[in-house]
């Protein structure tokens, strides 16, 4: 069976999520071989986690000197990794860094580069969205070992037995990939919330909240879910919340599993960020309101009575 390379993204010896997706997706296509690359260590941290989602081989590069270098090392070891195995694809998580790695990826390797996935079938075909996610594409590499982004939350996670065969990479480094060098590195400090980008329930707050203080209700709703807070940019350039928390066109694109939307109107821009997440509720006194086209399920409704409800609902139902 051919062999589908996924590259692992891990913090603090656990392996994020999608990861695990990427794995249960690679199975789709193939065998799935699990490619660690980092300092000495990494790979035994995450090995146990990998066999449990399927991963055949866990190929391990590992080096203080690929820990030292940002991008560029990664690739030149994901490449090494291509050559020894020959793999049918190799899957990354969209994240930026991985979106650059895959990058170098396909142009060393010949391979036919996919961004931004939110889909993949068994004939390697993926699905992508375009303008702004209006328009849906299926595209399929025609060139070489296809490289493919996949979006988080594109696929739920499923275990699978794998032997996860260590299997040792050597990388030499060129002098190319040593250019730009880390010279410092500041641990983010993080609250308790999962991060936007990949959580799998996301309640996001718009300019119906009226102002900064009365954020505080979607982040209790969200907390009540454990949720991410995300934010229209109405909310961003009013300066209740930071950037970091756009959701949309010129923000962070979610695909969670469940998307709350509370006194967002539903504009193109905003939609764009947030229109592929599985199921969508919408929370809007204004039964017109554009983002009711794109919602699963709606609440017409003031957000100040009705999202405090939610909350205090959801809480007593958790017990
Ligand atoms: P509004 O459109 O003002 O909607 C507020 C909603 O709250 C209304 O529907 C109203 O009925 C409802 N409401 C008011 N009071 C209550 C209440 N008490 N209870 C319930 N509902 C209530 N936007 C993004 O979000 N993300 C982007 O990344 C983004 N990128 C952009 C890029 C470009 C180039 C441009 C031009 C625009 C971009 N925008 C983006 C802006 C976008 O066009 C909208 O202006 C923005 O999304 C509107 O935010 P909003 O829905 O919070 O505000």
């Amino acid at each position: 069976m051919a062999e589908v390379l996924v590259l692992v993204d891990a913090v603090d010896g656990k392996v994020k999520k999608p990861t695990l997706e990427l794995l249960t997706a690679a199975r789709q296509l193939g065998e799935p071989g699990a490619v660690v690359i980092g300092a000495p260590g990494t790979a035994d941290a995450v090995s146990d986690q990998l066999a449990e989602f399927g991963a055949a081989k866990v190929y391990v590069a590992e080096s203080d000197e690929i820990a030292a270098y940002p991008v560029a090392p990664k690739a030149e070891a994901l490449a090494a990794v291509v050559e020894q195995a020959s793999p049918a694809a190799v899957l990354l998580a969209s994240s930026g860094e991985n979106k650059e790695i895959a990058a170098r990826l396909a142009l060393k390797i010949g391979g036919g580069l996919l961004y931004d996935a939110v889909g993949l079938d068994a004939d390697g075909n993926v699905t992508q969205q375009i303008f702004g996610a209006a328009i849906e594409v299926t595209a399929k590499s025609s060139n070489g070992t296809p490289v493919i982004t996949l979006r988080p939350n594109s696929f739920a996670p499923e275990p699978s037995t794998g032997a996860a065969e260590k299997v040792e990479v050597s990388v030499t480094l060129s002098d190319a990939a040593k250019a730009a060098k880390i010279t410092d590195s500041v641990v983010e400090e993080k609250g308790s919330r999962p991060q936007l980008s990949d959580a799998s329930v996301v309640v996001s707050g718009g300019r119906g909240i009226g102002k900064a203080d009365n954020f505080s209700i979607i982040e209790k709703l969200a907390d009540s879910l454990g949720a991410a807070v995300g934010a229209s940019r109405a909310v961003v350039d009013a300066g209740w919340v930071p950037h970091t928390m756009q959701v949309g066109q010129t923000g962070v694109t979610v695909s969670p599993q469940l998307y709350v939307a509370v006194g967002i109107s539903g504009a193109i821009q905003h939609r764009a960020g947030m229109q592929t997440s599985k199921t969508i509720v919408a929370i809007n006194k204004d039964a017109e309101a554009p983002i009711f086209e794109l919602a699963d399920f709606g609440v017409v409704g003031d957000l100040f009575e009705v999202a405090p409800q939610l909350t205090d609902e959801i809480t007593k139902r958790k017990g």
